[in-house]
């Protein structure tokens, strides 16, 4: 098994989306910054690189680059999710928090909920999504969101091991019988300065 941790933060704007989990939300500002400025999105990609030790969303997606300006969000989980995969992992469940001052999360939370299942091919059932106000924090103009995963090996990865596993121990047989086939054709006196 492997666990994984993300985090991020992105500062409210006027004029701007609000996009939370992939999802749009009605409010007064959005989130500014690094493509779309997805905070969940973001955390959730950190999370899954995290817990294949793959680096950080800057590795791949510097916010320097202007091709990633207002790009969505959704791209950078799906590359994050296809380096879990290459190294043989699945996502088992997500658990989140999210810290803002406003909008209200939970009206929409099980709308984030069913989003990022879909994002991450697992169910709804498997993904967690909390909120918090930051109280006494002093960040009510930032949106904060922190995510752990739990990855666990992919079914295929699971026969391959066992495969390798049997290969191993037929090796080993192998290498018993030509041992005790050689000590067999062995002169005698010879197997007798062997003991
Ligand atoms: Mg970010």
């Amino acid at each position: 098994m492997r666990i994984g941790y993300g985090w991020d933060s992105h500062e409210f704007a006027k004029g701007v989306p609000l996009k939370i989990g992939g999802v749009e939300i009605e409010h007064t500002h959005g989130l500014a910054g690094h493509s779309d400025g997805d905070v969940l999105l973001h955390a959730v990609t950190d999370a899954l690189l995290g817990a294949v030790a793959a680096g950080d969303i800057g590795n791949y997606f510097p916010p320097s680059d202007p091709k990633w300006k207002g790009a969505d969000s959704a791209i950078f989980l799906m590359e994050a999710l296809g380096k879990v995969r290459d190294a043989g992992w699945e996502v088992c469940n997500v658990d989140s928090t999210l810290i803002l001052a406003a909008p209200k999360i939970g009206p929409v939370a099980n709308r984030i909920r069913q989003r990022l299942a879909e994002l991450l091919e697992i169910s709804p059932d498997e993904v967690s999504v909390k909120a918090k106000t930051p109280e006494g924090m002093g960040t009510e103009n930032a949106a904060i969101a922190h995510v752990v995963v739990l990855l666990e090996r992919h079914e295929d990865h699971k026969k391959l091991e066992v495969a390798a596993a049997m290969l191993e121990a037929d090796n080993h047989v192998d290498e018993v019988v030509k041992e005790l086939i050689g000590e067999v054709k062995m002169p005698a006196k010879e197997r007798a300065e062997k003991k």
